[in-house]
């Protein structure tokens, strides 16, 4: 079975997401959404009313059944695919991810499942970090006025909402994922960089797919 690995970072809403669903089902490839998973912790620690703060008490990730299955995320077997995008998680999620012991559980998690086959993940420190080996490395960005008109965009209920609202939420998310002291959102030396400011959905997959499949026939000529 070939091992392919794809590594996909950047900032909320520069295209991450919705880019990495469309071409790993496109290619056949398991996805990894690890801003999901550091979601559902997030939305476990505010279940069990912790203190967010305190590293110690979420010791409960020892215990923890956490699984990624077409698409949807499972917290000790329940679907929390749609809880975990609740505005009480977004609001806390850069705090609890910012933890040493967090980061060391769902990394050893993440560096298990990317072990056979192809995978694409995707996230903050993928492919400095998670993945240094990864064949294909890419980097989205889009400017924060854009970020925030595509969140807006996705919302299903647009009322009491505010796009400026939104953009404040984005750039403060940014700016604690990017100066955090372990794992902070940054680009990987050898990776590619891509702004999706002025891009569609389509042209950002097609480039990416194209790069991939450049990519899978490059690897397979060194293996003959
Ligand atoms: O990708 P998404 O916006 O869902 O990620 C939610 C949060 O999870 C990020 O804002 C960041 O705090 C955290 N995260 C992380 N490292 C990753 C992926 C996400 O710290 N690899």
């Amino acid at each position: 079975m070939m091992n392919f690995q794809v590594a996909i970072d950047g900032p909320a809403g520069s295209g991450k997401s919705s880019v990495s669903k469309i071409v790993s089902k496109a290619l056949g490839f398991k996805h990894i959404d690890t801003g999901a998973m550091y979601r559902a912790v997030t939305l476990e620690a505010l279940k069990r009313k912790i203190d967010l703060n305190d590293e110690h008490a979420y010791s409960f990730l020892n215990e923890l059944d956490l699984r990624l299955e077409h698409e949807k995320i499972y917290l000790n077997g329940q679907d929390v695919s749609k809880k975990i995008r609740s505005l009480e998680v977004t609001r806390n999620v850069s705090l609890v991810s910012s933890h040493k012991f967090v980061r060391e559980k769902m990394i050893e998690l993440q560096k298990n499942i990317a072990l056979k086959g192809c995978v694409l993940m995707d996230g903050r420190d993928i492919g400095y970090n998670v993945l240094p080996n990864a064949n294909i490395k890419i980097f989205l960005t889009a400017s924060s006025e854009k970020r925030a008109l595509r969140r807006y965009m996705e919302l299903e209920e647009k009322e009491n909402v505010n796009i400026k609202d939104i953009q404040k939420e984005i750039e403060l998310r940014d700016y604690m994922d990017s100066n955090r002291k372990i794992n902070p959102l940054k680009k990987a030396s050898d990776a590619i960089l891509l702004d999706t400011t002025d891009l569609s959905i389509d042209e950002v997959c097609d480039c990416i797919i194209k790069l991939i499949k450049d990519g899978m026939e490059n690897a397979k000529r060194c293996n003959e």
